[in-house]
């Protein structure tokens, strides 16, 4: 077995060991947090559920120790040391949701106490991450089209488009199935990630600051977004800097509040902050369609107007082996021209990674999230409270999520402002570098002479 040498992160971007952690005890009882625990022979441990694909599989030692730096002691070890010049702290819907349940909030009223509470900490802005989720979803939308067209011409591995914003499922594809499944899996960066392009570019741009002496903390709704953040893809080596520098999820800063002895809903409330252009456009949004984002549902939208002029209002999913898996089509001449589907869990992902393989899979785009029910009822969500069967809170957090207003990603003027002043257009290549990634097969290293025990 090998030992984790705790490394800078600097040195981790030069890391190219894949090698095979193996637990070498697996604790069967929950934790305060609901997660199980994997205990690593070096004494550091990575925190699991059923759902989180990517810790079920194997994690490698940079992973694993970039893991276990991510932790809320780090954000106020950065904020004492003084080595961050600007600490900037994003708010991702779904955990927010979470929380504002568990304190009986509202959502506004939860982003203000969330925003006072990392303030008290030491943030020196906190943001909601409305204007990354528009981002992203507008680069899917757009390379949507780019795929289906390029598969009318003859183009191959262009569809299905697979969905790229869970990297539990994305984890998944690169270490179990490479490059069958990786050149579907469409290149637009998760949000969390995009939020790091413009927290770390165009923020620290802004100010007149470079990336490293910006501080990234972004709060999620599963452990896998800590995994996600680690990736050498987000890492900028030549200047030092990371994109999310750390990832707190919702049940870790329940735990932390409850340790304090904090309420959060009585922290002093603070307005979040909004950098991105002028205070009118700062109204939250929602997304319509699944509480992982609506994918699925604006990806499908917009095709049906861009590519058949169709002006789709409501989409009407059709449940397959379970609601869990659903599909969508748009039919001309009673043949369907475009066809979409939601997979959520294992269980579904399974299925439809086997169809694909075999060439069978009969969809254009297919919304891919690890969770059951996705995002919303994410492994590191805020557990129910005595009384609450796990069901109930997730149809509870879809009702609030879906209550939101709702906004077109296009329809955001700040968009086209960073399109036209920070990326140079849509299509440029800085666009590219900001908004898209790649991703890697990873090789299966499990002979006797590569395992180290
Ligand atoms: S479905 Fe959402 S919450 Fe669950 S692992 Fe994927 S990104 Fe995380």
């Amino acid at each position: 077995m090998e030992k984790v040498v705790h490394q800078s992160s600097k040195e981790f971007a030069h890391l190219e060991n894949k090698e095979c952690i193996k637990p070498v005890k697996i604790e069967k009882t929950e934790t305060g947090t609901g997660a199980r625990i994997k205990i690593q022979d070096d004494g550091s441990y990575i925190q699991l559920r059923e759902t989180d694909l990517a810790c079920s599989g194997c994690i490698t030692s940079a992973e694993s120790v970039l893991i276990t730096q991510q932790s809320h002691e780090e954000v106020i070890k950065t904020d004492q040391s003084g080595s961050a010049k600007l600490l900037v702290v994003s708010l991702s819907i779904q955990p927010v949701l979470s929380l504002a349940e568990r304190y009986d909030l509202t959502v506004d009223g939860a982003l203000q106490k969330l925003s006072g509470y990392f303030k008290k900490l030491g943030a020196d802005l906190v943001l909601d991450m409305n204007i990354a989720d528009d981002l992203s979803l507008l680069e899917n939308q757009r390379e949507f089209i780019e795929r289906y067209r390029a598969a009318q011409e003859g183009e191959g591995k262009q569809l299905p488009m697979l969905a790229s914003s869970c990297p539990g499922w994305v984890c998944y594809a690169e270490k179990t199935h490479g490059a069958a499944v990786l050149p579907y899996i469409s290149s637009t960066k998760s949000p969390q990630q995009v939020m790091g392009s413009l927290v770390k570019y165009y923020l620290a741009e802004q100010r007149g600051i470079s990336s490293e002496q910006v501080y990234h903390v972004t709060l999620m709704p599963c452990y896998d977004k800590k995994l996600e953040a680690s990736r050498e893809d987000f890492f900028n080596s030549q200047l030092g800097a990371r994109d999310v520098d750390c990832v707190i999820t919702a049940i870790e800063l329940e735990q932390l509040l409850k340790q304090e002895g904090v309420d959060l809903s009585l922290v002093d409330s603070a307005p979040v902050d909004y950098p991105w252009g002028p205070a009118g456009d700062k109204e939250l949004f929602g997304h319509r369609g699944s509480g992982s984002g609506g994918y699925a549902d604006h990806i499908f939208t917009f095709a049906a107007r861009e590519l058949f002029g169709d002006s789709v209002d409501q989409l009407q999913y059709k449940s397959l082996r379970n609601p869990d898996f659903r599909e969508v089509s748009l039919e001309r001449d009673g043949k369907p021209v475009l066809k979409f589907a939601i997979a959520n869990g294992f269980r579904n992902i399974q299925n439809l990674v086997q169809k694909l393989k075999r060439g069978k899979c009969p969809y254009d785009y297919v919304e891919v999230m690890a969770c059951p029910s996705g995002c919303l009822n994410g492994g590191a969500q805020v557990r129910p409270l005595d009384g609450v069967h796990s069901r109930e809170l997730t149809t509870r957090l879809e009702a609030a999520y879906s209550s939101l207003p709702q906004r077109a990603p296009e329809d955001n003027p700040t968009l086209e402002r960073l399109y036209s002043s920070w990326l140079a257009g849509p299509h440029s290549d800085k666009s590219r570098a900001m908004l898209h990634t790649t991703y890697h097969a990873v090789e299966k290293m499990n002979t006797a002479i590569t395992i180290k025990w």
